[in-house]
């Protein structure tokens, strides 16, 4: 279903049977009660037919797909490593996760620094409002709290490609805060955006 070619997941459309989007054009993750091996997640996708439509990702192919992990690599967020459940390691991201790279990390505003971070915990996704940007709202796996970012759309699709500095929105959002993705969207459009630095260390 993910393709680490072209960067690209298979979904189902309603009208042309099948279509391929890249990881910024998931709009909305909703992970699933109930299943946790793999969990799943409902994404809402902007398709190229115009429209969205909902499908369903597992958990290892939102976060280790992409990196041409197996599922035998465990990443613990607590810890900041990754886990090996076998002794071989001989991948090239997983050598690039051991020395300091990170495929994929955000500004946490509360936190008031950058942390690494993986697409499960993308939350809600539009674009921005300069040409190519994306607005995103992660929920910090360290502090749970939410933050939106304004980053390119490299940055979310191709893995360790980290922009150098975002754009912030200044304020601390409640977990109940933004239900919609309509409410998303206009505060992306209203909110003012301050830089920072992205770099993890
Ligand atoms: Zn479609
Ligand atoms: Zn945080």
């Amino acid at each position: 279903m993910y393709d680490p070619i072209s960067t690209r997941y298979t979904f189902p459309c309603p009208a042309r049977g099948e279509t391929r989007v890249l990881l910024h054009d998931f709009r909305e993750l909703d992970r699933l009660p109930g299943a946790a091996h793999p969990a799943v997640f409902r994404v809402r996708y902007a398709c190229s037919c115009g429209d969205e439509h909902l499908g369903l990702v597992a958990h290892d192919e939102l976060d280790w797909a992409p990196l041409g992990l197996g599922s035998h690599l465990f990443l613990n967020l607590m810890t900041d490593r990754l886990e090996p459940v076998e002794d071989e390691l001989g991948d090239l991201a997983a050598r690039r996760i051991g020395a300091g790279e990170w495929p994929w990390s955000f500004f946490c505003y509360p936190e008031e620094r950058p942390r690494p971070v993986y697409p499960s915990m993308f939350w809600l996704l539009a674009p921005g409002q300069l040409e190519g940007s994306i607005g995103l709202a992660v929920r910090c796996p360290a502090c749970l709290r939410v933050s939106i970012n304004i980053v390119s759309a490299a940055h979310v699709d191709v893995p360790f490609h980290n922009d150098a500095a975002v754009g912030v929105v200044e304020h601390v959002f409640r977990h109940d805060a933004m239900r919609t993705i309509d409410e998303f969207r206009a505060e992306l459009d209203s909110a003012a955006f301050d830089a920072r630095r992205l770099r993890l260390h």
